[in-house]
């Protein structure tokens, strides 16, 4: 890390309160599930599906555990009620993985059954490396049993990606790629911008050339230019893939990808357990503490 980014990193964990919780307006649906909805119907209205993820992670009770379990399956049956065009994203350690890896699996494996009954899906992201090897592993056991209603994350900024994807070669695969966002040693990720993109584009290809659904998770306008570049290059048909952006980022290219006849797919946070997540989307992107205080200010 450099000095810079490492000043950066520190001084983000000392943002005072009200800066993150003004930034966090645009980037959190709300603080409950109907808040969600709400911004789910209004995304439904303008052409985008969405994925509605209740904040929370690293909990260190197990009965938080059950309890965002319950929260998880509110979300599928609501969305269902309501008619959204919507899926639900969840976090391994939201679901107990750090305390009880098998207990955790017995919640998510509740979830998907759920979710198969509704007709409906499950994206289990991906946490920190140290979680990589088990949400794996729990992946890998669901998607045999639920092919068409699970899936997973894999991040561009981790070498082992490229192997965990030809681990997977066959039978049912479904992975949103990202870049990552957690600060991992370079043992293990690669820091270099030009290596990460090369590796999401090449990720990308091999998972769409081994037959997986890929959610294309970026904001980075050339990664989108080159995936819009394979996929026709591929002939694939726009129920093949999916975009994925972060809600309250960049209105202009969701409106290209749209334009493009692609399908967007929009990532809806909510929860009072807001402070952690929009301090990591601080972190990700400096630049935007700045312009929340400029605004505020009036400056
Ligand atoms: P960047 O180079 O970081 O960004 C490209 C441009 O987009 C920047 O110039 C900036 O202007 C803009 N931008 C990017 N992020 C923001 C932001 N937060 N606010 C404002 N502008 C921004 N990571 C995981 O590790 N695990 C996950 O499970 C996971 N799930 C994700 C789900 C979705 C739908 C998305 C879109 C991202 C997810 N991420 C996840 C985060 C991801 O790994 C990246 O950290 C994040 O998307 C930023 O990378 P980028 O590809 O957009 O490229």
């Amino acid at each position: 890390m450099s000095l810079f980014n490492y000043a950066v990193a520190k001084t983000i964990m000392h943002v005072p309160k009200p800066i993150v919780s003004y930034f966090a307006k645009g980037y959190i649906a709300g603080s409950t599930l109907a808040d969600a909805v709400q911004v789910s119907k209004d995304l439904n209205r303008q052409g985008m599906m969405t994925t509605i993820d209740i904040l929370g992670e690293f909990i260190t009770q197990f009965d938080q555990a059950i309890e965002f379990k319950n929260q998880a399956l509110e979300i599928l049956r609501t969305i269902d009620r309501e008619k959204l065009n919507g899926n639900l994203s969840i976090k391994p350690t939201q679901m107990g993985l750090l305390l009880d890896p098998e207990r955790c699996f017995e919640l998510i494996h509740e979830l998907v059954s759920e979710a198969k009954k509704l007709g409906s899906f499950v994206r289990i992201d991906m946490e920190d490396v140290g979680t990589t090897d088990a949400t794996l592993e729990m992946f890998d056991k669901l998607r045999w049993e639920f092919p068409g209603h699970v899936g997973t994350v894999l991040q561009s900024y981790l070498r082992r990606t490229p192997q965990d994807i030809a681990n997977h070669a066959d039978g049912y695969q479904n992975y949103r790629l990202c870049k990552g966002i957690y600060v991992e040693p370079r043992i293990h990720a690669w820091k270099n911008t030009q290596a990460i993109n090369g590796n999401f584009s090449n990720c990308l290809a091999q998972m769409l050339e081994q037959g997986a659904y890929a959610a294309i998770a970026t904001h980075d306008e050339f990664l989108v230019f080159e995936a819009m570049h394979l996929v026709r290059k591929m002939n694939l048909t726009a129920d093949q893939y999916e975009f994925q952006m972060l809600l309250g980022v960049d209105e202009e290219l969701r409106e290209i990808i749209l334009a493009g006849g692609h399908r967007l797919r929009i990532y809806v946070p909510y929860g009072r357990d807001w402070l952690p997540y929009s301090r990591r989307r601080l972190k990700e992107n400096p630049s935007i503490a700045q312009h929340a205080l400029k605004q505020m200010l009036g400056i």
